[in-house]
């Protein structure tokens, strides 16, 4: 038998009306930080006899011993099994953490997996909100948006310290074995992309196109969470589209996708290429993680990240950039994009690849440099490409950027004029 829960056991309210709550540092009791201290949330698909359902367990200290204003360890698991359960749906759910537990008043969370920030307000504190709540919300969110495929759902809390570390690695490995899973994937070998209109709510014409090799623009969207979006949700946000029609393979043109570009946009678009930025390329609603933009000096691109506060050399920071690609419409030269696109081998495919790349902020290139390091390698047989990918401590002037590309014989400088 499957109880629907409706209700949220919690001495808070609980409401969309709070997820853009901001909680100042002033106003905070404590915070969970996961670039600080290990923090972690994940879902586990488990056996039937593994999981009592509505157990929420508590493991370390609760809230009221934690010092006002102080970073503490935070792991939240949820277990779960179910006849129809499948442990691709395991990131859709955990992404949805998010907006479940900023519904909570007095709570804000940012962030995903082992990278999570939470911060609880001393009045949600105060009014006697601990660590089983967010096991509450946990629970009947989970079992109350999936229960087509959860039957048992089980969360466990963790404040210890050294539990929460040793947790952190258990989790690390479980995200390793996800990705490592997407990388086998390619264009190529699958039959089908989707479609993610979710972001239609604020950006009605704006339609991202998931492939293997070009994740949601969001950047929180993979191929494999389109599919498992898709299977909990037949008419819901993800859509299959066939790969069929081909036009171009190496522009990314099919007449598949432009039909349901077409069709899910209501007409506001009409073509896409999924590997160009110059020839109708996808749209950005506005929840980017980076944006690219071409530098007509250089003929390559610069690519900056949203947590990048300064310049670019296009004289632009992300935010003046941010306004010119937004929006839902085509803006050739401009793309918002997630940031696993950059080592992408579909990434600018039809101007040369990532080898057009000639700018990114030092912390954006150390993220990627393995991947995109790799994937130069495979394509161009260059070794250590980002050396020769400049940054804001090398210059964010153009004229200088042009420069320091040509004493590292940057491979952009060979390519055909971008327009
Ligand atoms: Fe979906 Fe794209 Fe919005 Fe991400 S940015 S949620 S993939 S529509
Ligand atoms: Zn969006």
């Amino acid at each position: 038998i499957k109880i629907k829960v409706t209700n949220v056991d919690i001495p808070v309210a609980y409401s969309n009306a709070f997820e853009g709550e901001i909680i100042r540092r002033g106003d905070m009791q404590f915070e969970a930080d996961g670039s600080r201290v290990d923090c972690l949330e994940l879902v586990r698909t488990r056996e039937a006899h593994e999981v009592e359902d509505h157990k929420i367990e508590v493991i370390g200290p609760d809230f009221d011993s934690f010092e006002v204003g102080s970073k503490v360890q935070l792991a939240m698991i949820v277990d779960v099994a179910g006849r129809k359960m499948n442990s691709d749906f395991e990131p859709v759910f955990e992404r949805k953490f998010h907006a479940y537990l900023n519904c909570i008043e007095g709570v804000m969370h940012t962030g995903q997996r082992d990278m999570i920030r939470i911060r609880v307000s001393k009045d949600t504190f105060a009014a006697g909100f601990r660590a089983k709540h967010f096991g509450e919300v946990l629970y009947a969110k989970v079992k109350g948006e999936f229960d087509t495929v959860v039957d048992k759902c089980q969360v466990t809390i963790i404040t210890d310290p050294a539990a929460a570390t040793e947790m952190r690695k258990v989790a690390n490995e479980i995200y390793d074995k996800r990705d490592e899973r997407l990388l086998s994937l390619t264009d190529e070998n699958v039959k089908e992309f989707y479609t993610c209109i979710m972001c239609q709510s604020f950006s009605p014409s704006h339609v991202c196109i998931v492939t293997p090799e070009r994740l949601g623009l969001c950047g929180a969207v993979s191929w494999l969470d389109a599919k498992a979006t898709h299977e909990l949700d037949e008419t819901g946000p993800c859509q299959i589209v066939p790969k069929t029609g081909v036009i171009d393979e190496n522009i990314g043109k099919w007449e598949s996708v432009n039909d349901a570009v077409r069709k899910y946009s209501q007409g506001a678009l009409e073509i896409v290429s999924l590997y160009s930025i110059m020839e109708d390329p996808m749209t950005s609603c506005g929840c980017f993680e980076c944006i690219c933009g071409i530098e007509p000096f250089s003929n390559g691109v610069v690519i900056v990240n949203r947590e990048h506060p300064g310049m670019t050399p296009l004289g632009m920071s992300f935010s003046e950039m941010a306004s010119m690609t937004g929006g839902g419409v085509q803006t050739p030269g401009f793309m918002g994009h997630g940031k696993h696109f950059i080592a992408s081998k579909k990434f600018m495919k039809a101007e040369g690849g990532v080898a057009r790349i000639v700018w990114m902020p030092k912390a954006l290139k150390e993220q990627v440099a393995e991947k995109l390091n790799a994937t130069a390698q495979e394509l161009y047989g260059i070794e250590n490409f980002t050396d020769m990918i400049a940054d804001e401590t090398v210059t964010d002037d153009p004229e200088k950027l042009l420069e320091f590309l040509g004493e590292k014989g940057h491979p952009v400088l060979g390519l055909d004029p971008l327009m």
